[in-house]
């Protein structure tokens, strides 16, 4: 091997994640060299913006001493301890101790994993454990939405519903299902609350009635869709979900691997609507990116039926050598302690409503069809008509154009589902981050225009 520039490497031996491999040996790679704050500087010295925390991830910001010091010190005590059989660190029990304190209701037991994916399956996992041993082994089922976003592993990328997780994979298997998703902008019965939510619960009570409740098990939804094109839905939309699923008696599960962490406001987007569900799925603001771990946080009763049920000589079989990592739980610990104690999520509302004044100032601009945004969570949605919402040609693929525009204009953000830009900047944005963001999203704006 020729000892080649870093982006020739990249192109000849790195294979990249969600994205076109053919694409990438001709574009080749923007290496991230460094970052402080909400800023990232690349291998050319070049500065960026990050509108996008990563991937919705580092939701404390970039270059907190205090986390590299609890991850070296943990380090350096003990790097590794299994959380097999009746081992245990104090940095994963004080973790999940923490986390049953913060999250909504009676979710107090929890189960670590290395990231979103695999808390997804996790959570898939134990529901078919609970209803198995509590004699209700038909319930197989799961209901999530479409355009909805749960993971890339082979569960979780049959309960997601975008296509480019399912072409030339195969389809998801029989068990998953989708109803549409509560998108106001593009309901075929209009944007009215009222009508999407009675959409959204007619949809979900239609699909088990049809499957049959008795073969259903849960209803998946993240509490504002994230790669699907950041899809906020009406104020009451998930409270009444949440009731429709207990009335049809199947779980409720909220993946919150974008929501959770203050992403939105709260600590928890569900906390919006004063939910509780059954379970919940966490990962990326856990650790804001610092090392890699997610959650399934789980309710007082799945978790009692669980352990009351199973037989009492045999393990329950499900885990993973890096479950509950003792460096990763010592990273998660500070992050919440920054959040709570350090003034992030404090910081965050605060930078929220500032980026949400700002942004929804750009509804006026000619390609700005809506402008959907709680916290700092936000989706832009393009459109060549704004009296008509005519979507962009998809063959124009308006918004790569944009990012790939940003990007020389010196911010990130990402592009969906071709006519749609997110944005999740990191909780610790300045007011000058903020304005220099929206400042710096106009200009592309003007550009691609
Ligand atoms: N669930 C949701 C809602 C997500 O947005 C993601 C990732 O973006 C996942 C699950 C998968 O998480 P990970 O990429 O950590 O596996």
């Amino acid at each position: 091997m020729r000892p080649n520039s870093l982006i020739e490497l990249d192109r000849d031996h790195l294979i990249h994640p969600v994205i076109s491999w053919k694409g990438h040996e001709a574009r080749g790679a923007t290496v991230l060299q460094s970052a402080k704050g909400a800023t990232l500087t690349d291998a050319e010295g070049h500065t960026l913006l990050d509108g996008f925390s990563g991937l919705w991830c580092v939701n404390v910001g970039y270059g907190h001493e205090s986390i590299v010091e609890v991850a070296a010190e943990q380090m350096r005590r003990l790097p590794y301890a299994t959380g097999y059989f009746h081992f245990s660190s104090e940095p994963a029990i004080r973790l999940a101790a923490r986390l049953a304190e913060l999250a909504p209701g009676d979710l107090n037991h929890v189960y670590f994993t290395l990231g979103g994916s695999d808390a997804v399956d996790s959570a898939v996992r134990f529901i078919r454990y609970y209803y198995n041993v509590t004699g209700r082994p038909t319930k197989k089922h799961m209901i999530a939405l479409e355009r909805g976003y749960h993971g890339s592993s082979t569960v979780g990328a049959g309960l997601t519903a975008i296509p480019a997780f399912h072409d030339g994979f195969d389809a998801p298997t029989q068990l998953q299902h989708h109803i549409p998703s509560p998108y106001p902008y593009r309901n075929p019965a209009g944007d009215d609350d009222a009508v999407v939510i009675a959409a959204s619960v007619a949809a979900l009570k239609a699909k088990v009635e049809a499957l049959g409740a008795d073969n259903v098990s849960a209803f998946f939804a993240e509490p504002i869709q994230g790669s699907g094109g950041v899809i906020v839905p009406p104020d009451g939309w998930l409270k009444a979900m949440r009731e429709t699923a207990r009335e049809l008696d199947i779980l409720f599960v909220a993946d919150e691997v974008i929501t959770g962490f203050g992403r939105t406001g709260p600590l928890f987007g569900c906390e919006h609507d004063g939910v509780v569900p059954d379970l919940m799925t966490t990962a990326k603001g856990l650790t804001s990116g610092y090392s890699p771990m997610g959650a399934v946080l789980m309710s007082d009763r799945i978790y009692r039926a669980i352990a009351d049920g199973a037989p009492e000589a045999k393990p329950i079989g499900h885990g993973f050598t890096y479950s509950a990592h003792p460096v990763s739980a010592a990273v998660g610990l500070e992050v919440l302690r920054l959040y709570t104690e350090g003034g992030i999520l404090e910081n965050g509302r605060r930078a929220g409503e500032r980026f949400t004044a700002g942004l929804r100032r750009l509804s006026d601009h000619p390609l700005v069809g809506d402008v959907r945004v709680r916290g700092l969570l936000a989706g832009v949605e393009l459109v060549t008509n704004k009296a008509k919402r005519t979507k962009p040609s998809p063959d124009l693929g308006i918004s790569g154009h944009l990012a790939r525009f940003g990007y020389r204009n010196g911010v990130i953000f990402r592009a969906f589902a071709d006519d749609i830009v997110g944005f999740a900047p990191p909780l610790c944005c300045t007011d000058e981050d903020i304005d220099t963001l929206l400042a710096r999203f106009e200009r592309t704006l003007n550009d691609v225009l």
